[in-house]
């Protein structure tokens, strides 16, 4: 029987096959990790029978996180995004439940999805195929889609405008085509960046870091720091969603991005060593 394998580390639905893959590129990759006990697969067949549901979190009226309880894979959580014009799906999760099928119908759907990054493209396909949506993913990313579909539109160069009021920005970094959402309207017009990992809220929520790997702690040169900083510079946001739970930074969130990627260049040039 054809199974689409889930890996149990990352989150990631692969093309189906009879047997699981040998192993998980997106784990075996320097950005990830493999578990000290090895490759475990699973299937979403096992992930409901064990209870796992997803849990809403209403930021605001028009903003929902969306995340698994008990924990799985990194802990991912996805956001839906209700602008008025259309709804968004940004970043994914690999289990689509009942509960949460019914919350976003009853919503109005998925017009569209975006990811950030590869360690969210999880089950995407199954989000996508359900809900109708095309997934718009940068195409520098291409070769990290290991179910590949006729769902997955591939952008390229450095925006990709969604809505009137949501642009996608290829900022880089920690992936060749790592990606943030502008929404100009969120937060009453005060202007919201999503983020993923591609910026990472740190543990104080008033600052924020760019690293090439976060579990493996390998961070990004200086001059990748600064393009990333001048990419995000034109573009206004009060609030700042990060790819989990509690990672949001409430105010003058664009001024956070700036001071946090000075503060990176002066300790990579040796400025904090005394
Ligand atoms: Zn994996
Ligand atoms: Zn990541």
């Amino acid at each position: 029987m054809l199974t689409n394998w889930i890996c149990v580390t990352c989150g990631t639905q692969f093309t189906a096959s009879p047997t699981p893959p040998e192993f998980c590129p997106i784990c075996t990759d320097q950005r990830q990790y493999v578990a000290p006990g090895g490759q475990i697969w699973t299937t979403l067949a096992k992930m409901h029978a064990q209870g796992m549901r997803n849990e809403l979190q209403h930021y605001d009226s028009q903003l929902i996180g969306i995340g698994t309880q008990p924990k799985f894979a990194i802990g991912q959580r996805a956001l839906f995004l209700r602008t008025g014009q259309g709804n968004i799906l940004w970043d994914c999760i690999t289990l689509l439940d009942d509960r949460t099928k019914a919350f976003l119908n009853e919503s109005g759907g998925i017009q569209a999805i975006a990811i950030s990054h590869p360690h969210f493209y999880s089950s995407m396909i199954e989000w996508a195929r359900y809900f109708h949506a095309p997934i718009y993913l940068h195409t520098a990313d291409r070769n990290w889609v290991m179910r590949p579909d006729d769902q997955i539109t591939f952008w390229s160069g450095e925006t990709q405008r969604l809505l009137d009021t949501v642009t996608l920005l290829r900022l880089g970094g920690h992936f060749p085509g790592s990606t943030v959402l502008h929404w100009s309207q969120g937060t009453q017009g005060k202007g919201i960046l999503l983020t993923g990992d591609t910026i990472q809220v740190v543990a104080d929520h008033q600052w924020v870091s760019f690293m090439y790997s976060y579990p493996n702690n390998i961070p990004l040169p200086a001059h990748e720091i600064q393009r990333i900083r001048d990419a995000v510079a034109p573009y206004q946001f009060s609030m700042l969603y990060g790819g989990w739970a509690d990672s949001v930074v409430q105010e003058q969130a664009d001024s956070v991005v700036k001071k946090s990627a000075n503060r990176y260049i002066e300790a990579l040039t040796g400025a904090f060593i005394q």
